[in-house]
């Protein structure tokens, strides 16, 4: 660690030391600036939070009406104790963003999670230049691309239909923040209606109060929902309804899980589902090359996922990279981990890790087996270089001996489990939209006096950003 580090790893979290704030920490601070509202990036305790203005809506459903927010847009800027801060977007969910510090000279990006392909439902990833970019990595191997939007979509729409067609409802279980509204938004809601778990409409709510396209959406509740309706009907559900009673009223139904990890036929096989579809919020091997070129970094930190493999890989393309330890995990693991949403009302805490996990850091120095190699889509050719060479060869202070299969792999990156909670249970709880509209306080506002003050710092300059070499 150099002394002049913009950011550094703390205990609590990630930490700035001259603006005296964190990002995204995982432990109570005084100050946080949060980057999506997914519960391994935002968490209940901190006495002041800054997001992005569309993350107000999740954030005070999840983590309380009354928690003490500030927000700001894309590209707006703020002054804290001489460290200029900006947003900007991540493509991952709606309101995510990275966070760009500048303080004397040196600019920082930090990007939380992080998407580079458009889906329509927020705003596209941009890069922006820095000096030093931390990245996550949660699909940091080169086993991982992509789909693009309109092949997975087609993919979708083919098997609704089939199973329309033949008289059988198609459940999708996906993550209830984020995959679930771009699902909504990309199938092709000519084919049947659409009926959605209770976890995953209040987010729909609040897409549609920013202004996303939803279609219809329809809870199992309502009046207009019959046997002979749900016969056509595509759900959407929370991977922890998989096995509830929730899901008997569907009969004789097709199931399919919509998540990144989709792409190894391990996790397939183990969910049990009928359909794997690949899709995720976060940026692929590719994906997250090109966004970390994009950027112009000299210095790389790696957070999340599969760390020793990026940095290796950064390493050998010249830039100087080192891992992050952080305790932010996946979504999608997260929700799949978590008992039912019966078993989450009665007070189970659901955090206990599922047998199969692999020890910590196990994602990051494991070898995959061959055959799950196998199964990279077609087009991924142009930039791709993934072999089972890149894979085979341990990544530098991976043991020789730590061998683990694909199915290692999938479950978790490092933390996932122990440390995420159920988030679909916790947006259950609250009514649609609750707290949207609410606003920080003046006293959020006001600009912090010399020394630090309660709130967040006055807005600075935006056109004087100075550009990294
Ligand atoms: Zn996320
Ligand atoms: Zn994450």
């Amino acid at each position: 660690m150099d002394p002049t580090d913009l950011i550094i790893a703390r205990p609590e979290g990630l930490y700035c030391p001259p603006g005296d704030f964190y990002i995204d920490p995982w432990r109570p601070v005084e100050r946080a600036v949060i980057t999506h509202a997914h519960s391994d990036h935002a968490r209940t305790g901190h006495a002041h939070y800054l997001a992005h203005t569309l993350s107000e809506g999740t954030l005070r459903t999840r983590l309380g009406a009354d928690i003490h927010l500030q927000t700001l847009d894309y590209g707006a800027a703020i002054d804290h104790h001489g460290v200029k801060l900006s947003l900007h977007p991540a493509g991952h969910v709606l309101g995510s963003a990275q966070v760009r510090l500048e303080y004397r000279g040196e600019v920082w990006v930090a990007s939380g999670d992080y998407k580079t392909e458009p889906d329509g439902t927020c705003a596209p990833f941009e890069p922006v230049s820095c000096h030093t970019f931390i990245t996550e990595s949660t699909f940091g191997l080169p086993i991982y691309r992509w789909p693009t939007q309109p092949v997975l979509f087609a993919e979708i729409n083919d098997w609704w239909r089939r199973n329309a067609d033949e008289g059988r409802a198609s459940v999708l279980l996906c993550y209830a923040f984020g995959k679930a509204q771009r699902i909504l938004h990309g199938v092709d809601a000519s084919i049947g209606p659409i009926v959605v778990h209770g976890a995953v409409e209040p987010l729909n709510a609040v897409y549609r109060a920013a202004g996303v396209a939803l279609p219809p959406t329809l809870r199992v509740t309502d009046p207009e929902v019959s046997p002979q309706l749900l016969k056509r009907a595509l759900v959407l559900a929370p991977p922890s309804a998989q096995g509830t009673p929730w899901m008997r009223r569907f009969g004789n139904y097709s199931d399919a899980f919509a998540s990144g990890w989709m792409q190894l036929r391990g996790t397939r096989r183990r969910r049990g589902v009928d359909r794997g579809f690949v899709m995720s919020d976060h940026a692929d091997w590719p994906g997250l090359q090109k966004a970390i070129k994009g950027t112009g970094a000299e210095r790389v930190f790696v957070t999340h996922g599969s760390v020793a493999v990026l940095v290796r890989w950064l390493t050998e393309n010249g830039l100087q990279a080192q891992g992050f330890k952080t305790e932010y995990g996946d979504e999608d693991v997260a929700d799949a981990n978590s008992p039912p949403a019966d078993v989450l009302s009665n007070g189970a805490s659901g955090e206990s890790p599922p047998p199969d996990l692999p020890p910590e850091g196990g994602g990051a120095t494991s070898r995959a087996a061959a055959d799950d190699l196998s199964p990279s889509p077609p087009g991924g050719g142009a930039t791709s270089r993934a072999t089972a060479d890149d894979l085979s060869s341990s990544p530098p202070g991976g043991g020789a001996t730590s061998r683990a299969t694909a199915d290692d792999l999938s479950p978790s990156p490092p933390g996932g489990g122990a440390t995420s909670r159920a988030t679909a249970d916790d947006l259950s709880s609250s009514p649609p939209g609750g707290g949207a509209t609410s606003r920080a306080t003046a006293d959020d506002l006001s600009p912090s006096p010399p020394g630090g003050g309660p709130g967040w710092g006055p807005a600075a300059d935006t056109d004087d950003q100075a550009e990294p070499a």
